[in-house]
């Protein structure tokens, strides 16, 4: 099987499992991991943040940023396709007590400054008052859309001025940093926090990053504990998450492959392929007259997986489990899954 389904699916090689076997360990909640400790120091130096915490996903990441920059009751500004909104459970309402207002970020899934502006609220006797802004980058449901440093800062600054803090799910922010050939700080900069996923991309078996300032990451680490994310020996899982740290650069090749892919796909009767920015491949399916899921069922029929994505359109995401061979092998396949 040719799993492009996610950049999830990626197994640890070899240099991670060995990384594993030899982590010095200790108990991580006692602050006595240092395999954890070095990973969290070099993450939060990778994003240019003061502090960062090692944690199991980035669901859990993303949701002790809420929980911290948040109190009870307030609103929470989110673009209405992001994660958060469609893939975390409503988890700001139920571990935050947050309302989510969305904003309708558009075609590429960033909402404006004007949009911002209109949306904040100020606390008062009727009003809830905002507490947090939340990005995405890449925009994931988007189909991998790298948002540029000043497309963020423009909408970051318009909720710091009215002192509402900026939380970046950044999953995969490498991917957009790689994409927009930028230091992946030109992106985090404009934040107060922001989370990154280790287990994507980037290839580790677990792990995401929470990096932010000293005081935030100190009360996200209470956090995390209260949602059950203190971990004791986590070396073993933190020290392949530390090479992950070393194959940013690797990024690249998926996006070759997604743009392989999507000029290969092109030609295909019935697809309407998106240019991918990243490693992200969104392929709107309509015009073969099937539903994407019948379409998925023959693709895997001929040896490829991928995934839904929306009421008429699939998806494929390049990573580094895949070869430059293997995308070759999977256009041919999808060829003959679609003539026959
Ligand atoms: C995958 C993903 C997450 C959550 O990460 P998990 O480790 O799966 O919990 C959050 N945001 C975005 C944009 C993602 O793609």
């Amino acid at each position: 099987m040719i799993d492009l389904r996610s950049d999830t699916v990626t197994k640890p090689d070899e240099r991670m499992r060995e990384a594993a076997r030899t982590a010095e360990v200790g108990d991580d909640v006692y602050g006595e991991d240092p395999t954890v400790s070095e990973l969290e120091a070099r993450a939060a130096d990778a994003v240019g943040t003061e502090a960062a915490l090692f944690v199991p996903t980035g669901t859990m990441g993303n949701q002790i940023a809420a929980r911290v920059h948040t109190e009870p009751g307030r609103e929470i500004l989110a673009e209405r396709e992001s994660h958060v909104v469609k893939y975390e459970l409503g988890g700001f309402a139920q571990h935050s007590s947050a309302q989510v207002r969305m904003l309708d970020g558009g075609e590429r899934g960033i909402p404006t400054p004007a949009q911002v502006e209109d949306a904040i609220v100020e606390e008062s006797l009727h009003r809830p008052g905002t507490g947090l802004l939340c990005l995405e980058n890449t925009h994931n449901a988007k189909g991998g859309v790298a948002i540029a440093p000043d497309e963020i800062a423009a909408v970051a600054d318009v909720a710091r001025e009215r002192d509402v803090p900026v939380h970046l799910d950044g999953a995969r922010v490498f991917n957009a940093a790689v994409a927009l050939d930028v230091p992946v700080t030109d992106l985090t900069e404009p934040v107060d926090s922001v989370m990154f996923c280790l287990s994507k991309g980037l290839g580790a078996p677990v792990g995401s990053m929470l990096a932010g300032s000293e005081g935030f990451v100190g009360a996200a680490r209470r956090v995390r504990k209260l949602f059950g994310g203190g971990m004791r020996q986590a070396g073993v899982i933190a020290a392949p998450g530390r090479r992950a740290l070393e194959n940013v650069d690797d990024l690249e090749r998926d996006h070759e492959n997604a743009r392989r892919l999507a000029a290969g796909l092109a030609d295909v009767d019935g697809f309407d392929v998106r240019e991918p920015e990243t490693n992200i491949l969104r392929v709107d399916v309509a015009g073969t007259g099937l539903e994407p899921a019948a379409v998925l069922d023959r693709l895997r029929e001929r040896g490829v997986l991928a995934s839904e994505m929306g009421a008429t359109a699939i998806r494929f995401c390049t990573h580094r489990d895949v070869t430059d061979a293997e995308i070759e092998r999977a256009l041919e396949e999808i060829d003959a899954a679609m003539a026959g």
